[in-house]
């Protein structure tokens, strides 16, 4: 399925090629459609599925498509509420970015923050607003917000919204936006009380759920090799030289690491090719080809390039640097040993990353088994190392604010 199938006007899918997007993710392919319907939607999905875009693409062309009419004036006509200043910001530059060739205008409102530029901009108008619970509050109360107009109201991160308190001034919001408007809930799990929620707000909600199970098929055979960082690049060599028979998908977190990998395994002769942020969709497009009928034995990507791609028959993949997020783990395993063709995947971690494995194995409530005989064992006792910050915020042995936050990021 393409972006042009889920029937997106023009200025969207330019867009949409320009932030790199080959295909649609799971969730935009059953949500988008739903959403351009005008119906309420309850959407189930983690950070990381594409679920912004899933709202924002059909947000902005129910917009685009009324924005001549005569009465328009940059009245706040979609208004998204999200539980963190973090993601308003993600999500109104996600507005801005698929909406580039529109000239319609998103703003985000947050607490922590002076008022006054807020006001002024809201005083300007504008479209689409991105907005924190307590300052949207705040400011409606001051008068500085009309949400008469509001033909779109999302909930994000429902779940987030109710374990940070937020649930009834979410509900006051929603009172103070037009009956007739849309509404769409998203959240990564569905407490009871936000079943109620929905319950109360939703007219007859569609319902989209692409939370990953938690479940890895038996055709997938898992190994971990325990490796000292620095010797990831000569355990990789090994593997491919003895192990790895077929082709392989190789996961890396960072582009920068794509590249430094793909550079030395083509200095070694091996048909590599790459997907990562820094391509544009023809070569992306290119390098899949040259995957899928065989050229290339070996590709390596991020995790978000990686995205939506389908490539059956798929023999191997190789988690070089291990995912920090759980689930991201079972989303790159699970593209080998599909359709009944038994796949393999293999895990390179290093120190640092140990505690990753810990996670990942409570979730899928397996212990993956530990390959010891390999040239390149990382010492037992070896501590993961401590990466002291001048002026560092965090004292040892205490958490960060993101890792003390549950397993929330998906990718
Ligand atoms: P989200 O789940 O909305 O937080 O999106 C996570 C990341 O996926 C963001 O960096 C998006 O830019 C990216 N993304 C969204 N849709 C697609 C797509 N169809 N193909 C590739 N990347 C995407």
């Amino acid at each position: 399925m393409s972006f042009k199938d889920l029937k997106l006007i023009k200025p969207l899918l330019k867009a949409v090629e320009a932030s790199g997007y080959a295909s649609p993710t799971l969730v935009q392919q059953k949500g988008i459609p739903a959403i351009l319907d005008r119906k309420d939607v309850i959407i189930s999905a983690q950070t990381g599925t594409g679920k912004t875009a899933t709202y924002a693409l059909p947000i902005l062309q129910q917009l685009f498509d009324r924005q001549d009419a005569p009465k328009r004036g940059k009245k706040i006509r979609a208004l998204i509420i999200s539980p963190t200043r973090e993601l308003a910001s993600q999500i109104k530059q996600n507005f801005k970015s698929y909406g580039q060739f529109s000239n319609l205008r998103a703003y985000t409102i947050f607490g922590g923050t002076s008022i006054e530029p807020q006001v002024d901009v809201l005083k300007k108008g504008i479209d689409i607003l991105v907005a924190t619970p307590g300052r949207l509050l705040d400011l409606h109360k001051q008068d500085f917000i009309n949400l008469d107009y509001v033909e779109n109201l999302v909930l994000d991160e429902a779940d987030l919204m109710l374990a940070l308190g937020f649930i009834d001034d979410v509900k006051k919001i929603e009172r103070l936006c037009p009956e007739n408007k849309q509404t769409l809930l998203l959240s990564a799990t569905m407490p009871y009380k936000i079943e109620q929620l929905a319950n109360g707000i939703l007219k007859d909600p569609v319902r989209i759920d692409v939370t990953v199970t938690n479940s890895i098929t038996k055709d997938i055979s898992q190994t971990l090799y325990y490796v000292p960082k620095r010797r990831k690049i000569e355990l990789c060599l090994h593997l491919l030289r003895n192990e790895i028979k077929g082709n392989v998908l190789i996961f890396r977190r960072t582009k920068f690491g794509v590249k430094k990998l793909e550079d030395r395994l083509a200095e070694k002769g091996y048909r590599v090719d790459s997907l990562h942020g820094d391509k544009n969709q023809s070569d992306r497009q290119t390098a899949l080809n040259k995957f899928k009928n065989g050229y290339a034995k070996i590709l390596i990507a991020t995790d978000v390039a990686a995205r939506g791609i389908d490539i059956n028959e798929l023999d191997n993949v190789l988690n070089f640097d291990m995912p920090n997020v759980a689930e991201i783990y079972i989303h790159r395993i699970g593209r080998t040993g599909r359709a009944g063709n038994i796949g393999n995947a293999y895990s390179m971690c290093s120190a640092d990353e140990r505690n990753y494995i810990k996670t990942i194995e409570a979730l899928i409530d397996v212990q993956i088994p530990i390959i010891q005989d390999h040239p390149y064992p990382l010492d037992p006792k070896a501590k993961p190392p401590v990466h002291k910050k001048k002026g560092s915020r965090y004292k040892k042995g205490r958490k960060s604010a993101a890792s003390k936050k549950k397993k929330k990021r998906w990718y």
